[in-house]
């Protein structure tokens, strides 16, 4: 564990805008330190304008990898050699993973999602959710959940301009072809579908910035319109509670935020780059006083 930097440690990063608010550092050099793996992580300010010369450095500089994070996730796609499935099906990459020179854009965001759900032995086989919002995050969920088996997937998302509604049909509908899912995309302002969704749903997911900075303090959804048997699942891990999460819960829901799916899109990641288990527990211990 006492691992010093030699002329052999090696580096993974974040390449983001803004990176410094990132727990992807701390989360990520502990691992390295708990696994005895000579490697440090850092977080990297790298926007559109520098994001192709950044992802050329991770060849050049022969790095494990890098975490992709807003505004990269898409543009990213054109930077690398191999693209794998599920970020095919997303149309976004929150991964690079370097095998020997090859650059592999993959998308975690799917796997951390089912495995938050997975420690809370939530099945999605055969289930129904509701999801707020199709940006990157929505589309990786969709595409994964899809390709494990969920049977039907509700799309809520104000309106759009047509030229940007049709790229996000085709998604979907390819998406459905390949899993057999059944997929609607629906208007957020059309609350007697909501409701009738939300009835038939085990999940719903805001997958929208509403709820976090500056939209701290507004929800999608009126808390009426929730029944009691649907778990509510935010994708903001900060703040811990979002206005829909604690109206949620004082109407009886179960309430699930971002911080588990983040540690574990995060920790698939670290498996894909060193080929070895991140200690999620123990970091998560270690970093929960500071999270
Ligand atoms: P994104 O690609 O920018 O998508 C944002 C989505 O939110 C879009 O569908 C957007 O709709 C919608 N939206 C934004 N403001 C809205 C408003 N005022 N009313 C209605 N809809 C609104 O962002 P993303 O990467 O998918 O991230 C979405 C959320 O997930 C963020 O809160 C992020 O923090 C969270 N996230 C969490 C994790 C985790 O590990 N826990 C991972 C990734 C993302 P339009 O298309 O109409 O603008």
């Amino acid at each position: 564990m006492d691992q010093f930097i030699t002329g052999k440690t090696q580096l993974a990063a974040l390449f983001a805008e803004p990176a410094s608010h990132s727990i992807s550092p701390s989360m990520h050099n502990l691992a390295f330190q708990l696994t005895d793996i000579n490697a440090v992580y850092l977080a990297f300010e790298v926007g559109e304008n520098t994001l192709k010369q950044a992802i050329e450095a991770v060849r050049s500089f022969h790095m494990l990898g890098v975490n992709l994070s807003m505004p990269n996730k898409v543009l990213a796609l054109n930077y690398v050699d191999e693209i794998s499935e599920t970020a095919k099906l997303s149309g976004s990459i929150n991964t690079i993973i370097n095998n020997q020179g090859k650059l592999l854009g993959d998308n975690t965001d799917g796997l951390g999602f089912l495995q938050s759900l997975k420690i809370r032995k939530i099945s999605i086989l055969q289930k129904k959710m509701t999801i707020l919002g199709i940006g990157g995050a929505a589309m990786a969920l969709i595409a994964q959940t899809a390709l494990v088996g969920i049977k039907e997937i509700a799309i809520y998302n104000r309106p759009k301009k047509t030229e940007e509604l049709t790229v996000i049909q085709q998604k979907v509908k390819q998406i459905a072809k390949q899993t057999g899912c059944q997929i609607t995309i629906n208007n957020i302002n059309n609350v007697k579908k909501l409701q009738q969704d939300l009835s038939e749903s085990l999940l719903l997911i805001n997958a929208t910035n509403v709820g976090m900075s500056p939209l701290e303090n507004q929800t999608l959804i009126d808390s009426t319109l929730l029944p009691k048997h649907l778990i509510v699942y935010d994708l903001i891990y900060q703040p811990k509670e979002t206005r829909l999460l604690k109206e949620a819960k004082l109407n009886g829901n179960e309430t699930i935020n971002g911080f588990d799916m983040l540690f574990y899109q995060g920790a698939a990641a670290f498996k894909k780059w060193t080929n070895q288990d991140m200690p999620v527990e123990k970091i998560r211990t270690l970093l929960g006083k500071n999270t």
